[in-house]
């Protein structure tokens, strides 16, 4: 293939993530502040036709496989079935994540477009704490999110749940009982230090460890093959479906790591925690040919470092936080 994504390690990249908006109707604070967000300009966002491109150059000329759209939240951007619909006629995976709060009102024709898996992010069960956690009185239509996305056919539906220690550190059980009653998959992820208020610290972290104890408390399980999939993951042995943990801070899976970012100004990151990326969006806007494209991002990933370093005393936080990013 004419420019595979490979690094200097070896690792070959075949997952894109394409964050399609910076903005979001939750401040969620382990993302994004509650005020004084710098949004993106509309005109500083890729545009459909933009992201379609890039999309394009990398599956079809770079071996990219599968696709996630993310954000900020995706789902407020106007009209994402119309871009899921391009993409989808890529020969890709395509998956999205979501806070879930307006699927209910599209999981339909996200699924119509071509949309083949979706991951609902829902850290508590509990109202209140759901406003405390996104400022945001949504749990209900976040659960009436995640029942539209199983009767869309959505499958693995996928709740992405991030325990912090003395804030919903005591809902493993509650998560675990919800997924296997609604037959969809919890997968817990570490918290990771992206989050734009600057709060994380290492004892905030329930490690991977700690979340398979408080679950064995309750559940029976065992390991079920990971394959290219950050998250461990583990079967009931009751048979009533699995979950997974990812721990992207004390287990960093970051030798097998596959994925670039796009970011929604057009940045290309080989990392969620790189500190460089390359400007896709003006050479989309400067008449760079796709061929120019592909050199740039393989450029890119040919810089990728061996892996994130949040353990140790050089870690540096990139400026950006998750929201930015896309997770
Ligand atoms: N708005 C969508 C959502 O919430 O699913 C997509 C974007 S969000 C940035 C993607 C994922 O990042 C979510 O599952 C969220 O829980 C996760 N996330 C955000 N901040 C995080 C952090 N500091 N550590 C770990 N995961 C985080
Ligand atoms: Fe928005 Fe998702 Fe970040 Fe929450 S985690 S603020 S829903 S982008």
């Amino acid at each position: 293939m004419a420019g595979t994504l490979i690094d200097t390690f070896g690792r070959v990249h075949t997952d894109l993530r394409i964050s399609v908006t910076d903005r979001c109707n939750f401040r969620c604070a382990y993302c994004m502040p509650e005020e004084g967000m710098d949004w993106v300009e509309r005109s500083g966002i890729l545009s459909y036709e933009e992201i379609e491109r890039v999309a394009r150059i990398l599956v079809e000329e770079a071996g990219v496989r599968t696709i996630r759209l993310t954000g900020g939240e995706p789902t407020v951007r106007a009209r994402l079935p119309l871009l899921v619909e391009r993409l989808a006629a890529l020969d890709i995976e395509l998956s999205m994540t979501t806070n879930g709060a307006t699927l209910a009102l599209i999981a339909n024709d996200l699924r119509d477009a071509g949309l083949d898996r979706v991951n609902i992010s829902i850290d508590t069960l509990i109202p209140d704490r759901f406003l405390r956690l996104t400022k945001r009185n949504e749990l209900a239509r976040v659960l009436e999110g995640i029942d539209a996305a199983v009767a869309a056919g959505f499958d693995p539906v996928k709740l992405n749940v991030v325990p912090m220690r003395g804030i919903n550190d005591d809902e493993i059980i509650e998560f675990l009982r919800f997924g296997r009653m609604k037959g969809v998959t919890v997968r817990f992820i570490e918290f990771m230090p992206l989050d734009a208020q600057s709060e994380w610290s290492n004892d905030r972290v329930v490690t991977a460890s700690e979340i398979l104890d408080a679950a064995a408390a309750e559940f029976d399980f065992a390991p079920i093959s990971r394959g290219s999939s950050p998250a461990e993951r583990f079967g009931f042995t009751d048979g009533s479906g699995e979950f997974g943990v990812i721990a992207s801070v004390t287990q960093p899976f970051c030798e097998a790591c596959d994925r670039i970012r796009l970011t929604a100004d057009g940045q290309l990151r080989n990392c969620l925690f790189a500190l460089g990326h390359t400007d896709v969006l003006t050479l989309l806007r400067s008449g760079a040919t796709d061929a120019d494209i592909l050199d740039a991002i393989a450029a890119e990933v040919r810089k990728k470092w061996a892996g994130h370093s949040i353990n140790q005393v050089h870690f540096i936080r990139p400026t950006k936080s998750m929201s930015q990013l896309g997770g």
